[in-house]
């Protein structure tokens, strides 16, 4: 028997993170849509409150207080082996926050994506160090998106620290995050392997704000370009193994993606949660039925288009509530990570258009929250990996091909 239902165990936490995303969130929308780059304060008091649920264990360690925390999962294997753990429980509280507005979930205080690199590859003094605060994650350049093989950042070990100097743009969180986990180089000759990250604090004096972004979509949450120049960080920033070691290649640093793909996924499935329910309700209220039992041609078109979105949107889910399992059970889940993350983007973007073109004039308007959605969405199809990189690594998993077989 397949069973579905949310864990019981995490049944206060969706129901909490679905409150919030409902009269926190959904109440700021607009209003930092319109004012962008200026700082949702009213998540200041969000934060700390959910910081209080963490410490009396009201939120399972998980979720909505952790949304980056992801890599341990603490949880028990009930009778049949079967764990669900913090990963399931970050994918479950961040579904119901996106439904609310995704653009402030991405700039909630101590979240960020920087912690899902540091919870994935961090030793137990950095842990303690850097455990709980909000980092932001740093690896795009001007000449390295896709391809994060060629970035340029140097990293050189001087005495007890590291020296670094590069360029980064698009940091989510750049500018009001404590840290930053930046990708950089101990010897651009020897490719990937060679590639490590450092966490930065960010008022290093170092570390440069050069601009923020000005973006189609959430822009609630700011977009930073950073120089870096002679940045200092003590060599015990450096994350995971110093040692280049080409034969294990990408894999410490792209450890953190199996991990963070199923979450931006999430995000996808519950931003166009929202577009299906708004939409659903506007199509009632024009007085269109919507009748599970009727075959399609015994329907309205409207409606007709309403459930073939729906059993999409569902696919999406399926394949995302998936890899979040694997993780949580410790099972290699790199193809079924990008799987859901190519799924759940596309979708999220056709459903977001659609639902817009359903509802006409009115889905267009500002009046609505619609045409903010389907702006927003795009980028959860876009960072961590567009819809061809995702195709790409999905396509090398399957037929066995290396990234220089397959490119
Ligand atoms: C709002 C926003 C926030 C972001 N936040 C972060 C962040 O926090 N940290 C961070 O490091 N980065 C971040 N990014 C950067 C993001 O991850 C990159 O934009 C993304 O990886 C794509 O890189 P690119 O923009 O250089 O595009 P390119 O790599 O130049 O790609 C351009 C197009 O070519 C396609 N393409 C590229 N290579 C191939 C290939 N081999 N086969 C087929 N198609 C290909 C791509 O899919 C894309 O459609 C953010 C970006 C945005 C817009």
């Amino acid at each position: 028997m397949i069973n579905l239902e949310i864990p019981r165990k995490f049944e206060f936490l969706v129901s909490q993170a679905h409150q919030v995303a409902n009269e926190v969130f959904r109440s700021n929308s607009r209003k930092y849509d319109q004012a962008e780059h200026s700082y949702p304060k009213e998540l200041d008091m969000l934060a700390a409150v959910i910081d209080g649920m963490n410490e009396g264990g009201a939120l399972s360690g998980a979720g909505a207080g952790t949304v980056g925390g992801s890599s341990g999962n603490g949880a028990k294997a009930d009778r049949d082996g079967n764990r669900n753990g913090s990963n399931m429980a970050s994918l479950l509280g961040l579904i119901e926050l996106c439904w609310g507005d995704v653009g402030l979930l991405l700039t909630m205080p101590r979240q960020g994506l920087g912690q899902a690199a540091i919870a994935a590859v961090a030793n137990e003094e950095q842990l303690g160090r850097f455990g709980g605060k909000w980092a932001a994650m740093a690896i795009t350049e001007p000449e390295a998106g896709s391809d994060s093989a060629a970035i340029r950042t140097t990293a050189k070990l001087e005495g007890d620290e590291y020296v670094l100097n590069g360029e980064k743009i698009f940091v989510t969180s750049g500018d009001r995050a404590e840290l930053i986990v930046v990708w950089a180089t101990l010897d651009p000759k020897q490719g990937r392997a060679a590639i490590k990250s450092f966490v930065v604090e960010r008022d290093n004096p170092g570390l440069k704000l050069d601009r923020l972004e000005h973006k189609l979509g959430i822009r609630a949450s700011d977009t930073a370009n950073f120089v870096l120049s002679d940045c200092r960080v003590p060599k015990e920033n450096l994350l995971g193994s110093p040692e280049i070691e080409p034969k294990r290649g990408f894999s410490g640093v792209m450890q953190t993606f199996d991990n963070t793909r199923p979450l931006v996924a999430g995000m996808a499935i519950g931003v166009s949660r929202a577009c299906l329910e708004r939409t659903r309700e506007l199509l009632e209220e024009a007085g269109v039925e919507i009748d599970y039992d009727a075959p399609p041609h015994a329907q309205s078109a409207a409606a007709s288009e309403f459930i073939a979105m729906e059993s999409d949107w569902e696919a999406a889910r399926l394949l995302t509530l998936q890899a979040a399992w694997m993780a949580d059970n410790k099972k290699p889940n790199s193809l079924q990570a990008s799987m859901a993350k190519a799924k759940a983007g596309r979708t999220a973007t056709d459903i977001a258009l659609r639902c817009v073109a359903l509802c006409g004039s009115i889905g267009y308007g500002e009046g609505e929250l619609l045409e903010k959605w389907a702006r927003d969405v795009k980028i959860l199809d876009l960072f961590e990996g567009t819809q061809q990189i995702q195709l790409l690594i999905i396509s090398r998993l399957l037929l066995g091909k290396t990234s220089a077989e397959l490119k």
